[in-house]
């Protein structure tokens, strides 16, 4: 028998894989919440000239001038 992921409850086949609609949200929710949590989604803000900048600065910091 499956199992709502959620509370652990008998899973029905109405609101699979879940025992509730009301599970579905929660779980909804948990991915909505960790998926703004990634912080990869800042570095894709972050243009490439100041990356291969700062990269610059941290393999040669004594030969820029
Ligand atoms: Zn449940």
């Amino acid at each position: 028998m499956t199992r709502c992921p959620i509370c652990t409850k008998p899973t029905a086949a109405a609101s699979k894989p879940f025992c509730s609609e009301r599970c579905r949200e929660v779980d909804l929710n948990k991915w909505f919440t960790a998926s703004y949590a990634v912080p990869a989604v800042e570095l894709d803000d972050v243009d490439d000239e100041s990356l291969e900048a700062a990269a610059q600065l941290l393999i040669d910091p004594d030969e820029s001038h």
